[in-house]
């Protein structure tokens, strides 16, 4: 097996093992779920990046850069909702995601939030 295939397949057990950890503790232990959560900043800025850790979700729609969830306002499960718990997850999607975690020493990234209602043409 060549280093390729080897850092791939490092990283989907990585990825998988990370889906379980987050459903597992938004079964189990909500409450360490809203701690964690509460200690986040930032906004999601809809890259979808975490809903391709290990395979591409059925639900995930994607225009351009930015997506959509088919489910967002009726199933979309916990873990889903949950993401990023905390610096772990966000190594899961390569530290992609414009949340983050001071608290980790862990700084705001510097992707701008996107802001679908903003005129594409503005530079506000
Ligand atoms: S990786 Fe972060 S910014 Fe991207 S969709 Fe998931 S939560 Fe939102
Ligand atoms: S259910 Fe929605 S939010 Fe969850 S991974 Fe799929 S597309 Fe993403």
């Amino acid at each position: 097996m060549n280093t390729h295939w080897f850092s791939r397949l490092l990283a989907l057990s990585r990825g998988l093992q990370g889906k379980i950890r987050r459903s597992f503790l938004c079964f189990f232990q909500p409450a360490k779920v809203e701690e964690r959560v509460s200690k986040r900043e930032g906004n999601c800025d809809q890259c979808g990046a975490c809903c391709k850790i290990v395979f591409s979700c059925p639900f995930l729609i994607e225009y351009g850069t930015h997506t959509a969830c088919r489910i967002y306002n009726s199933f979309r499960p916990m873990a889903c909702r949950a993401f990023p718990l905390d610096r772990q997850d966000l190594e899961d999607v390569e530290f992609n995601c414009t949340y983050f975690f001071p608290e980790s020493g862990h700084e705001a990234p510097i992707v701008p939030v996107w802001d679908p209602w903003r005129d594409p043409g503005s530079k506000a």
